[in-house]
């Protein structure tokens, strides 16, 4: 169940979700001299950033401990001349830049961790971290939005409102009994003084080509909860059976059963993944188990799926276990919700995207059943979360993220600075043109 604050802030941010107003067809993009400013800017600063991407892909840190790399975001953005805030939410960045041209404020928002894997690629700026890699991508992130604000910066003369630079810590998650991610950057004002009334972010996409973008209007993304079932029966002679109660037997009926929880009870129609990654159980050989632990996570597309997920779940366990005689703990931790993008912002945006990438570029996707933090921020304010292609052209796969092999191409930073700037610069551009930036209309 829910506590009524959290439904109170969803009410809430319901009522924001809501407010995204559409524009006009002729608002929709920025106009030819802005976008060519962009792309010469660009042009200027492409080996620089590639520099700096290369520089973070070497110097790879874990989740809550990005302290080199949140110094070189600070660094960056205080050599811009931005409104700089160190320290939020551990390592976290916040940089403003305000543009010459009074309007709202809009933000993008970068996640700067590593993850806990060997790099397994050979080429010169591979991590020398020893089992710490940049295998999601957040070196492209943080690259990308340091791009956009040096970018921005340049053209700030042009900008009515302001751009907020948020740079999250872990993401991937976090060290044992530490708070952090998106999370603690709201609870700490990242969206607050001046408030943001829309957030964009990307992701690294491997499936998808290098100047290719993919989007989805409402999710894109899975909500993610984990849960550890332990069973316990009876440990007796292996020969002996009927002496005791076998947890491995009863282990492999409810994870069997479990699955039926996808396949019978819920709407076919409605995505929902569980998956038990871990198990463990038992002493040796010829003796009947006693005990099996095991550990799993839940995706789901939606509330309704997910608030039925742990109910079901127990109900199988418990009648199962009640059948053998055995006892049972279940214990069922919700984590992220699903990632949703604001179906109007989205819609406004995509000629904005077509525009900047060219036709045949933006492409619909499915929603994927991984699971991303920005969707706390999405739960705040309107937002907009794509996916940037990073498959080098010609190449048929390429490695999948999180994998000791992920190699994303380079040539996809000039084109998520572009997008990203052209998205920010059109989203204040369609907020400002409403009369007054404190209208009713975009008040939260
Ligand atoms: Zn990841
Ligand atoms: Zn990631």
């Amino acid at each position: 169940m829910r506590s009524w604050t959290a439904r109170f802030i969803s009410g809430f941010c319901l009522l924001a979700l809501t407010l995204w107003p559409l524009p006009a067809q002729d608002r929709a993009v920025i106009d030819q001299k802005l976008a060519q400013a962009i792309d010469q800017e660009i042009e200027k600063n492409r080996a620089e950033m590639v520099k700096v991407r290369r520089f973070l892909h070497m110097n790879p840190e874990l989740g809550n401990r990005e302290f080199e790399t949140a110094r070189l975001v600070a660094g960056k953005l205080t050599s811009l001349g931005l409104e700089v805030k160190t320290g939020v939410a551990g390592t976290g960045v916040v940089g403003l830049l305000r543009g010459t041209l009074p309007g709202p404020t809009v933000a993008i928002r970068a996640d700067m961790d590593a993850l806990p894997i060997q790099e397994l690629n050979t080429f010169p700026y591979r991590s020398l971290n020893p089992g710490v890699m940049h295998a999601c991508g957040h070196d492209f992130h943080t690259t990308i939005a340091l791009g956009a604000a040096t970018v921005l910066s340049a053209v700030k003369d042009r900008i009515r409102g302001n751009v907020k630079f948020i740079f999250q810590p872990a993401e991937e998650g976090l060290p044992p009994g530490e708070e952090g991610g998106a999370a603690l950057m709201i609870k700490e004002g990242a969206l607050d003084n001046p408030p943001v009334r829309a957030i964009f972010a990307l992701h690294v996409w491997p499936e998808l080509k290098v100047g290719e973008i993919g989007y989805a209007a409402g999710y894109l993304m899975a909500s993610s909860d984990n849960f550890i079932i332990t069973i316990e029966g009876k440990s007796a002679h292996a020969a002996r059976p009927q002496e005791g109660i076998d947890s491995v037997v009863l282990a492999a009926g409810v994870i069997n059963s479990l699955q039926t929880i996808v396949s019978r009870a819920i709407d076919p129609t409605e995505p929902a993944v569980i998956t038990i990654g871990k198990i463990q159980g038992g002493t040796r050989a010829n003796i009947i188990a006693e005990k099996v632990e095991m550990e799993g996570t839940v995706r789901t597309l939606s509330d309704r799926v997910r608030e039925r997920m742990p109910v079901l779940m127990e109900n199988i366990i418990r009648g199962l276990c009640g059948s053998y005689g055995a006892s049972y703990s279940f214990k069922y931790e919700k984590g992220t919700p699903p990632v949703y993008n604001h179906p109007d912002l989205v819609q406004a945006m995509v000629p904005v995207l077509e525009k900047a990438l060219g036709p045949g570029q933006v492409v619909p996707v499915k929603p994927q059943m991984v699971a991303e933090d920005f969707a706390l921020l999405a739960e705040r304010v309107p937002a907009f979360m794509y996916l940037l292609g990073v498959r080098s052209p010609g190449q048929v796969s390429a490695a999948p993220l999180h994998s000791p092999y992920f190699n994303p191409d380079e040539r996809a930073i000039p084109v998520g600075i572009r997008a990203m700037c052209h998205l920010v610069l059109s989203a204040l551009e369609q907020q400002a043109s409403l009369k007054g930036t404190n209208s009713p209309a975009i008040t939260r």
